[in-house]
């Protein structure tokens, strides 16, 4: 384990999974936590006492140098990035995310730092697949041969690959996750870039608060995907990048849980105490028809695996974006 006194960056730390990142290691009494991300800081979703955050494109080279001078651990969490909306939609934003690891791969290894982690994500997988709701939950080896999500899917193989050459050419030691869908309070919920979850509390949040009875679905809702709550994916990660029988090797890391976008919205409306009409827009993005995480690799290396029950979070996350929409509803600043 990292000496507490190593200085840690945080590459996308104004983001939601980054800026909780900071939060765990801050907790845990880790003094020296660089924080960076191109967005400027009011913008960011977390912003933790202590720690050093900066503003910086961490695309261009000449930063990536800078921001790692004397740093111990690399985190990156830092990409382009959205629910289905976006990703169907931006395909060029996300496949420019290669710059952000090419270049912090390398100015990590110029700067000698002793742990790199990249977050991949199940958009990696072969989508043939994923043709059926009812699925056969992923496991790593399901990435070959590859047909990864276009754009988006693509860009985290390729960084993939880079990553564990730097193990095998070089001997930086890399850690790989591909998360399956993460979601929480201090994330995005509104403006397109939001994911199901917190697309689905917004909407039902709306509808009652307008008087609206029923609620448009991006889909037939027969969709499904599992959803892990933002503490496990931290957690999740610290424990990764710490174990070397994990070096250069991808893991999936979430929730086992799986539930279709019908269920999702079910448990939202008893959250919200509120029965709508569903109303299904079949020309919308709804990626894949069904994913799911195999947890057989992450229980046999850590002994561990994300668990918080899927309604719990859900709960939180309503409570939280209930919250955000009321101050927004009252012309109050907030971050979407
Ligand atoms: P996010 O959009 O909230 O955070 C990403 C952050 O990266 C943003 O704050 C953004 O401003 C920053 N960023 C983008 N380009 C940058 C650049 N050039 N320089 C510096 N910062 C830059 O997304 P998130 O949900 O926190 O995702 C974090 C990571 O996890 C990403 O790599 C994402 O692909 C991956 N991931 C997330 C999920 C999920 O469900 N949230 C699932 C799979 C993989």
């Amino acid at each position: 384990m990292t000496d507490k006194a190593d200085l840690i960056l945080i590459a996308g730390g104004g983001g939601f999974i980054g800026g909780a990142l900071v939060r765990y290691f801050h907790d845990r009494g880790f003094t020296r936590i660089r924080c960076i991300d191109k967005k400027p800081l009011p913008q960011w979703y977390q912003r933790t006492k202590g720690a050093e955050n900066i503003c910086l494109d961490l695309s261009k080279e000449k930063n990536c140098r800078q921001a790692c001078r004397g740093v111990t651990e690399v985190y990156n969490l830092a990409a382009d990035m959205g629910g289905m909306g976006f990703i169907e939609k931006f395909r060029i934003e996300c496949l420019r995310s290669i710059l952000i690891n090419t270049h912090l791969l390398e100015a990590s290894y110029q700067a000698g730092v002793d742990r790199y982690f990249f977050s991949s994500s199940a958009c990696a997988y072969n989508t043939s697949l994923q043709e059926n709701a009812d699925v056969t939950a992923l496991k790593e080896s399901d990435v070959f041969p590859a047909m990864a999500e276009r754009g988006y899917g693509w860009e985290k193989l390729l960084s993939e690959m880079l990553c564990q050459e730097y193990w095998a050419e070089r001997k930086m030691k890399t850690f790989i996750a591909r998360f399956h869908n993460v979601y929480g309070p201090h994330g995005t919920w509104d403006g397109g870039r939001e994911k199901a979850p917190a697309a689905i509390c917004r909407k039902v949040i709306e509808s009652k608060d307008q008087g609206k009875d029923s609620i448009e679905i991006w889909g037939d809702g027969s969709q499904t995907r599992s959803y892990m709550w933002i503490d496990d994916c931290v957690k999740g990660i610290s424990k990764i990048a710490h174990c070397d029988e994990l070096i250069a090797k991808p893991i999936n890391l979430g929730s086992s849980e799986l539930i279709s976008v019908n269920r999702l919205i079910s448990l939202a409306e008893e959250i919200g105490s509120i029965t709508l009409k569903y109303e299904y827009n079949l020309d919308a993005p709804r990626g894949v028809a069904g994913r799911n995480s195999d947890n057989t690799s992450i229980k046999a290396v850590l002994n561990w695996e994300p668990s918080t029950p899927f309604r719990e979070g859900l709960g939180k996350t309503y409570t939280w974006i209930e919250q955000e929409y009321k101050k927004r509803k009252a012309g109050k600043e907030v971050i979407q």
